[in-house]
């Protein structure tokens, strides 16, 4: 595993950002990192309030640089904790700065799209199948609101050329798709130090919490069936420190990943376990695996649930009946 002074002789320097929410796994991290040009390109941008804004210029200055260097961003994915203190950087630069990402994430991150509670009545109707009570629904609502409408947006935001090598001044970065934790999460892979910026894809304490999303053009988007296929190529690469984008490097990614995928394969059999009593709603799963979970945590939990139940299903182990009105499951 690679010392934090030696990632700095690569010009990649971590900057560690606080953030209010404890179930992330800590503060979340943006990387500086030497351009070719003499400036930096920024792979996430930290929270957008005045501590995380505060964060992130005393880790610039502490490598004797300002927001004034910035001259790119690339945001991993559109979770606000990884693109919110962009709109205050592209500011305070004072020259044009691009952002890009994967354009499956720009929708979230990126002024002119709708918002997650614009789409509220759309998720209403899909948890009502679910069986999730409507007071239930009304708490973890309340708790979304407060979240997520201070959110500053990007005003434009580009797509990242997934294709083409981002080449810095000491090292060669290649932008990885690996759908799971969003739609569009991107990491960066840097092959001749066996170096992987991982953001939310792989962290060392945390799951990655497969989030329910609804796809925006129609298509079934499963984040765990997703990510089980992602973290299987992450698994394949040859990988010596893992820069994740929340708390400190890690190692030995593989012994990480199957720990990850011992904790899912659990999960699943207890799913089952429940299903051989009776064919039951995603909701009456989430109760039974997580029956003291408030209700504010509805979201998290019955994401966990259905993507668990999805995986189940794409390998035929469960089905689902009911279509209009509530969805059950069942064993096959
Ligand atoms: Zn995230
Ligand atoms: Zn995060």
């Amino acid at each position: 595993m690679i010392a934090e002074a030696d990632l700095s002789a690569l010009g990649i320097h971590r900057i560690s950002i606080p953030i209010p929410f404890l179930e992330a796994g800590g503060p979340v991290n943006a990387y500086a990192i030497e351009d070719r040009d003499g400036g930096l390109l920024l792979f996430d941008s930290g929270l957008g309030s005045p501590e995380a804004q505060a964060a992130m210029a005393e880790g610039l200055r502490r490598i004797g640089r300002s927001p004034r260097d910035v001259r790119r961003i690339v945001v991993s994915h559109g979770h606000i904790d990884h693109y919110g203190g962009a709109a205050a950087l592209l500011e305070q630069a004072g020259h044009p700065v691009p952002v890009h990402a994967h354009p499956r994430d720009i929708p979230k991150m990126a002024e002119g799209y709708p918002r997650w509670i614009d789409e509220v009545p759309a998720y209403a109707s899909l948890f009502q199948r679910l069986g999730v009570p409507l007071e239930v629904m009304g708490e973890a609502w309340r708790q979304v609101r407060e979240g997520f409408t201070k959110a500053r947006r990007i005003p434009r935001v580009e797509p990242l050329d997934m294709g083409e090598p981002l080449r810095m001044r000491h090292v060669t970065l290649e932008p990885m798709h690996m759908p799971g934790h969003t739609p569009g999460l991107v990491c960066l892979y840097e092959r001749e130090h066996r170096l992987f910026l991982s953001d939310d894809h792989l962290l060392e304490h945390v799951s990655p919490n497969p989030l329910l999303e609804l796809g925006s053009g129609g298509e079934a988007w499963r984040p765990l069936v997703a990510y089980m296929d992602s973290v299987a190529r992450l698994r394949a690469l040859e990988v010596d420190t893992v820069l994740p984008g929340h708390a400190t490097p890690f190692g030995d990614h593989r012994a990480v990943i199957d720990r990850l995928l011992g904790f899912y394969g659990k999960r699943q059999m207890r799913i089952r376990e429940e299903l051989r009593r009776a064919p039951l709603t995603a909701w009456e799963v989430t109760t039974a695996l997580f029956p003291r979970a408030p209700a504010a945590a509805m979201f998290l939990t019955v994401s966990e649930t259905i993507a668990n139940l999805e995986v189940l299903e794409a390998r035929g182990e469960v089905e689902r009946e009911g279509g209009g009105e509530a969805i059950r499951f069942l064993l096959r």
